[in-house]
Order: C-alpha cells, then sequence, then structure tokens
C-alpha cells in the first residue's frame, strides 16, 4: 500500500533523511523503530507532505505522491495522528471531530463520530467539552478519532501514546488492535517497543536518517546486535 524509497529529506542545508525506505502492506503494521533524532518523524512528515522531500519516491496505493500538498495525500487516503496530539483547544470534542469529518475514498460504513465513541467508550460524555480541558488520554483518543473521521486507508501515528498512563496506555493499544483487525493499515513510530512489537507485522529500524535492518519482530526480539546498537537496549 505504501512504499518508500530513496527519500532524501533537508531543513535548510541540513539533511535529515539519506535514503530513507520502508513499506506498509494492505491491512498490516509497520512499525518504526530508532532512537531519538534519528529522522522518523522526518520520515512521517515527507511522507505526508508536511516537509518536503528532496528527491526520493513514495508510492501510496499506486500513485507516486512525491510534491502533492499534505491536503491532497491525506484526500488520498492516508491519516496522521501528530506526535504532541494538535487536537483544536478551543474547540469542543464533537467540534475536533466535525472539523476533519470527510470521506472522499467514498468508503463503505464511513467513520461517524458514534463509531469514534463505540472505539472509545470515554469519549462518549465529552461531546461538548472543550478541547483544552480534556484529559491527555481523551485528547489522544480524539486525535486518533479525529484522524480516523478523514476515512483513512493508512493511518500513521507518531507516538500516539508518549506521556500517558498505563491505563490509558493499554487503551490505545487495545483500540489500534481493534483498527487492525478491521482492515486498516497502520505505520507506527512509538517508545512503548513490547506493546508496538505485540502488534506489528514488520519492523523498521532507522539510523541517522537510513534504513538499517528490516524484519519480523520475532527477529528482532533475536537480533540483540541490532536491539543493543539502534535502539539501546
Ligand atoms: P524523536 O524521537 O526525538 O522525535 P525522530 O527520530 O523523530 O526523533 P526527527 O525529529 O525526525 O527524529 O529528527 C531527525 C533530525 O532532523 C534530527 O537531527 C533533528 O535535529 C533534525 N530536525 C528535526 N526537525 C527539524 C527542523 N524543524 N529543523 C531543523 N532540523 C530538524
Amino acid at each position: 500500500m505504501l512504499a518508500v524509497r530513496d527519500l532524501v529529506t533537508h531543513y535548510g542545508a541540513s539533511q535529515a533523511l539519506f535514503g530513507m525506505a520502508l513499506d506498509v502492506a494492505d491491512g498490516a503494521v509497520t512499525a518504526l523503530l530508532g532512537r531519538n533524532g534519528m529522522g522518523k518523524t522526518t520520515t512521517i512528515h515527507s511522507v505526508m507532505g508536511i516537509v518536503p522531500a528532496t528527491s526520493g519516491f513514495v508510492t501510496f496505493n499506486g500513485a507516486d505522491i512525491v510534491g502533492w500538498p499534505s491536503h491532497r495525500i491525506a484526500g488520498a487516503g492516508l491519516g496522521l495522528v501528530p506526535e504532541g496530539r494538535r487536537i483544536f483547544p478551543n474547540l469542543t470534542l464533537r467540534e475536533n471531530l466535525l472539523a476533519t469529518a470527510s470521506n472522499r475514498l467514498n468508503l463503505p460504513q464511513p467513520w461517524t463520530i458514534g463509531r469514534v465513541c463505540a472505539l472509545f467508550p470515554e469519549l462518549a460524555a465529552r461531546h461538548t467539552a472543550m478541547g483544552s480541558l480534556l484529559s491527555g488520554g481523551e485528547q489522544q483518543m480524539l486525535a486518533i478519532g479525529r484522524a480516523l473521521m478523514t476515512n483513512p486507508k493508512l493511518l500513521i501515528l507518531d507516538e500516539a501514546t508518549e506521556g500517558l498512563a498505563p491505563l490509558v496506555r493499554t487503551r490505545i493499544w487495545v483500540a489500534l488492535a481493534e483498527l487492525k483487525s478491521r482492515g486498516l493499515s497502520l505505520l507506527i513510530v512509538d517508545k512503548n517497543l513490547d506493546d508496538l512489537l505485540h502488534i506489528a507485522d514488520t519492523c523498521v529500524v532507522i539510523e541517522k536518517g537510513r534504513p538499517v535492518w528490516h524484519g519480523s519482530p520475532a527477529a528482532l526480539h533475536k537480533n540483540h546486535a541490532v536491539r543493543h546498537t539502534c535502539l539501546g537496549l
């Protein structure tokens, strides 16, 4: 579904990606792993068109999307749950969900506020609460719900469990497993490796803007050299 090849990205004169590559198969989960500052967020932002790639290929459902504006990439079926949640603080929970609602691909059974609240029952009683008054966990659930309201075919999550209490983190992982079981493709960056490897089908390890290893979670589990050198475990 998503193929990234030879991706090079700069911030001004500073190069952040040096030939990044990864794949997400239809209905599968890819984990993008690496220590801080290695280029995970830059990879995601380059895929989404938020940071322009200098060169390389990003193919989504057969279309080369490099150079497309973000709104067109989102319209093609790529959804992002950004690091730091970035919900609209001065809109209510309901308004946050309605703000992004669209079904440009005419998917059957599109996401609705009711379906988001079925996935996250915690949100059901909070419809009129302002975004700024929601707890961190509620904001994260809302950020995922807001991305789902765009009816993506592939959902990208950047540190979606960061800073959350263990119980809330568990709720997020359960919801992500539920989304996977419904056939949604996922690309996930997260520091909670045990949970991430539990849900992932494929892992890609990034080091200084380059892919240095890829394989199954089981293979990563056994590969102490990669775990130690690239992930600091
Ligand atoms: P983290 O887990 O800390 O978020 P990351 O793997 O997501 O790290 P990136 O945020 O993609 O890494 O950063 C990759 C490199 O690009 C780092 O050297 C970082 O300093 C640099 N970088 C990131 N954002 C910018 C920016 N807006 N301007 C200049 N350099 C940046």
